[in-house]
């Protein structure tokens, strides 16, 4: 039974039972209307509301100014957004080009001018920077090299160089390779399938006193929620809600104002075929979808709905906000690391330990010199005691168990219990 199980998967992952009970009856009839919240239309009052609710809700508890940021929910899932991104991002570089060259060349500068000197713009100066630490950012990266073509396209750094190959540090960001005013710097704060998550905002890419600073943009999906973050040093955050949010079919933008009309208004379709440049599919368009309050198209209601759902608990649960959530997930996540630390001959925890991640913990298990199978045994004698979903993703093998918050302190207490069983049985 579900009271059984802690579940450990890396997303879909387990939502609070209170918050899926709350839904299953919403399902069915949504506040008495005799109508589930599936079935209302996205654009009745009640949707409109829910909405609202839930992008005040993430402001007030990741502490951002919706003066600052507005709040997208779409359905492009994590994948969408690495496309998302490119757009949006270089849209909104051409058009700062295209006002400068306005404004250099004066008003009677004609057009064809103009197209001219962004033409050679673009050529010499376009740049998106993608720092690669994990699979989900290389995978980001390479999705930017398809839409552009891969001599747009900067690696900052690739964290395999330094690591024979593998994945498991973040270089020292004195080697970065950051281009002169990039349209903007990419990098996953939390690689959910190698284990290897941002210790901080990375100081190279700070805003100065006068908040100025490179463009940045960084995918979330698996750690969003579970730390505080310094929003105001982001342009566009984005995460997909199957970790920590709620449940699959919704993903969220956190995007800076100044990204939107009346400040940024994207190029035209003509403007950026005659450049040579993508043109977004309207679905991934931020200004369209911010401009619609989410609903450019039906938005699935019943995800908002769940997402917001998560986020009151949370804010009731945790006076102090994020970092409420974020001391019980540094206390679990030490709790699981210090039985594998404590069993250094039998566990190997994958990435270096300056950047272990907090939510995904990815280790190795070895018992006389065998690893598969040892690895078998330890996820069969892990489904016995209902610890499941530990599974390593299918691309690095091994053992994967995601602390996302909806894991409560016992859930990972018995982790913890059960490593250290392991390691000492015969
Ligand atoms: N980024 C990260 C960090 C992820 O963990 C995932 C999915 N696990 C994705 C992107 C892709 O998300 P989706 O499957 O929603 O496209």
């Amino acid at each position: 039974s579900r009271a059984e199980i802690t579940y450990f998967g890396a997303g879909p992952a387990a939502l609070p039972t209170d918050v899926l009970e709350a839904a299953s009856k919403a399902l069915l009839d949504f506040n008495g209307t005799g109508l589930g919240i599936a079935e209302h239309s996205h654009r009745s009052e009640l949707a409109t509301n829910i909405i609202n609710e839930a992008k005040a809700d993430l402001a007030n508890y990741l502490e951002f100014s919706p003066e600052n940021y507005e709040v997208i929910f779409m359905q492009a899932g994590g994948t969408g957004e690495f496309a998302a991104s490119v757009y949006n991002l270089v849209g909104a570089w051409v058009s700062r080009q295209q006002a400068a060259i306005k404004n250099e060349l004066g008003d009677s500068a004609d057009e064809e001018a103009v197209l001219a000197a962004l033409r050679k713009k673009v050529e010499t100066e376009l740049k998106v920077d993608y720092i690669v630490t994990g699979g989900w950012s290389l995978k980001a990266y390479q999705e930017a090299q398809r839409l552009l073509g891969p001599e747009y396209v900067n690696l900052v750094a690739d964290a395999r160089t330094i690591n024979d190959g593998k994945f498991g540090k973040i270089p020292d960001e004195s080697t970065w390779k950051l281009s002169k005013d990039a349209a903007y710097v990419y990098f996953c704060d939390n690689e959910t399938v190698d284990g290897v998550e941002f210790p901080a905002f990375p100081s190279i890419l700070t805003p100065d006193a006068n908040g100025n600073g490179p463009i940045v943009v960084a995918d979330m999906s698996s750690n969003i929620l579970s730390r505080r973050i310094p929003v105001n040093n982001y342009s566009l955050i984005f995460f997909g809600a199957q970790k920590n949010l709620g449940s699959t079919g919704v993903t969220v933008a956190i995007l800076k104002k100044s990204f939107l009309p009346p400040h940024t208004v994207q190029p035209s379709a003509p403007l950026l075929r005659k450049l040579g440049l993508p043109i977004p599919p309207i679905i991934l368009q931020y200004e369209i979808i911010a401009k619609n309050n989410s609903l450019y198209n039906t938005l699935s209601i019943f995800d908002v709905y769940i997402a917001g759902q998560v986020l009151k608990k949370l804010l009731k649960t945790y006076p102090d906000k994020v970092d409420g959530q974020q001391a019980v997930a540094e206390k679990k996540a030490s709790l699981i690391y210090g039985a594998l630390e404590a069993h250094p001959d039998v566990y190997r925890i994958v990435p270096d330990k300056s950047v272990r991640s907090k939510m995904n913990i990815c280790f190795r298990v070895t018992k006389n010199g065998n690893t598969d199978e040892t690895e078998k045994t330890f996820l069969k004698a892990a489904t016995v005691l209902g610890l499941t979903g530990l599974k390593g993703h299918r691309s690095v093998g091994g053992i994967r168990a995601s602390n996302y918050n909806s894991i409560p302190l016992e859930g990972a207490e018995k982790l913890a219990k059960f490593i250290d069983d392991f390691a000492k049985a015969p």
